[in-house]
């Protein structure tokens, strides 16, 4: 007999119906006569209840002693509930015992466990609610992403992980060599395998350019690593990044993208995973559904860096950090202007060219470049972006000033030499979205297997 998911079956309530089921046990409660056995799939939040009477054959032996987490295939008859709180339950005509999991040793309780318990058993988790919730979301969110872009005639380019242009500066790049070269060269001469430095890519971009430079509008969403020494709740080593580029396209042309695609895969997330989204909504961050609605319509409040300062200056908080024209804005900064003065989404452009990397383009100032950074509450930068130098001599220009290695980029200086057009696009770090949609926060809840420093588990 087919499987059915357990999702479909409290969708289609089939009443009477043989159905088939399989799953992993999440309770087992014995009566007099009969078993409860609550059986959940993933499929769904709520699990399935299964009814096993003790004229089942295997009852004594194998139902009896069935306890969270062991596995198990069911056949029966769907039927109404007469317990609250659910509308069907099935019948078993058939319990059949696929896998045990040992009480004594098996970590999962009914009870709650803390996010950090759960991380130290990676390959378990997804068998709680909350996890498995979130992978989920994760999933839908990601086919949300390729829905937008497609809709809107992008094309999708995989870029590659190993790469050889190191574009955000060093230090927070992994190095990749042979393990052979790794045992016998020293360090600085494991140019062995591609005959130059290489690395896990920091970002698809200058890639990305490439694409744009032919086939107008693109993106590539896929691994992402950065050496970030830092045991934050918003870096991770390993984290996946969504990025746009776009031909004939300006700063203001990313800026609307960026919103739009905010707002759409928030709502796309509301209407396909509201259980799931209930569930944080009751255990994780209280009040995140009405949050997610008022993003999902809110405006988005547009500033430039200068006037960013101008209002750290005029509010006379005192920071830890300082806040003048010309240093980078912390993120107690951006969290004091999306949380308190302008209480929505903040879009901030025009930084000094100096905090920013040499290919975001120089604006007529002189001083300041076409970049822009989209900060939300709770979270602090969740999308950087830019216009990128279009003009060949500026651009070279700029490249001299920050010590860039001229001759490794030669290529992404030609796509400014061959029929060079305005373009612009921008990095979402998906785990920072999962984070916002989910309440999560810890970036090592929204991702399945985390890697942060010291850090690795499975
Ligand atoms: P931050 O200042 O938060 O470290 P960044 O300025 O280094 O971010 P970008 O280089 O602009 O970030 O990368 C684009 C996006 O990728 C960021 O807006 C953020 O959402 C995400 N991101 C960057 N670094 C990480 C990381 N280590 N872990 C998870 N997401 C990240
Ligand atoms: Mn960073």
């Amino acid at each position: 007999m087919e499987r059915e998911l357990i999702k479909n079956l409290l969708a289609r309530q089939p009443v009477g119906e043989q159905v088939t089921v399989a799953g992993w046990v999440k309770t087992r409660r014995d009566a007099s006569g009969f078993s409860f056995l609550e059986i959940g799939d993933g499929s769904s939040v709520r699990g399935l209840q299964v009814i096993a009477e003790s004229t089942l054959a295997n009852y004594q032996d194998e139902i009896k002693k069935m306890s969270t987490g062991c596995s198990v295939i069911v056949n029966g008859e769907l039927r109404e509930s007469p317990a609250k709180g659910q509308s069907v339950e099935l019948l078993a005509n058939r319990i059949e015992l696929v896998g045990w999991a040992d009480p004594a040793h098996y970590p999962l309780q009914k009870k709650r466990h803390s996010f950090e318990f759960l991380r130290e058993i990676t390959h378990l988790r997804p068998r709680t609610n909350a996890l498995a919730a979130v992978a989920r979301v994760r999933s839908h969110l990601s086919m949300a992403v390729h829905r937008f872009f497609q809709e809107r005639q992008f094309t999708f380019i995989h870029t590659p992980i190993i790469t050889t242009s190191d574009c955000e500066g060093a230090g927070e790049l992994f190095q990749v060599i042979t393990e052979q070269s790794a045992q016998t060269a020293p360090r600085e001469q494991a140019r062995d395998f591609f005959g130059r430095p290489a690395g896990l890519t920091v970002s698809g971009q200058l890639q990305a350019e490439v694409y744009a430079s032919a086939l107008g509008s693109v993106y590539t969403f896929g691994p992402t690593f950065r050496a970030e020494n830092s045991n934050t709740s918003r870096h991770l080593a390993e984290f996946w990044m969504l990025e746009p580029e776009m031909a004939f396209c300006d700063l203001a042309c990313a800026v609307e993208l960026a919103r739009e695609l905010l707002v759409f895969l928030i709502e796309s997330n509301l209407e396909t995973c509201g259980e799931d989204l209930e569930l944080f909504d009751r255990f994780v961050e209280k009040g995140l559904l009405a949050k997610l609605g008022k993003l999902a319509s809110a405006d988005f409040v547009r500033i430039t860096y200068t006037e960013a300062i101008e209002e750290l200056a005029k509010s006379g908080r005192s920071f830890e950090f300082p806040h003048e024209w010309g240093m980078d804005l912390q993120s107690e900064h951006e969290r004091f202007l999306v949380e308190e003065v302008f209480q929505a989404p903040l879009i901030v452009t025009d930084y000094p060219a100096t905090l920013k990397p040499f290919y975001m383009r120089l604006n007529d100032d002189g001083v300041t470049v076409a970049a822009m950074d989209v900060l939300i509450g709770g979270i602090g930068e969740i999308i950087g972006g830019s216009q990128r130098e279009e003009r060949y001599e500026v651009l070279l220009q700029r490249m001299e000033q920050g010590g860039i290695d001229i001759e490794s980029l030669q290529w992404y200086l030609d796509l400014r030499r061959y029929g060079t057009v305005p373009h612009a696009g921008f990095g979402l770090g998906f785990e920072r979205l999962m984070q916002c949609v989910t309440g999560m926060a810890n970036i090592r809840e929204v991702i399945g297997f985390p890697r942060a420093p010291g850090f690795a588990p499975c």
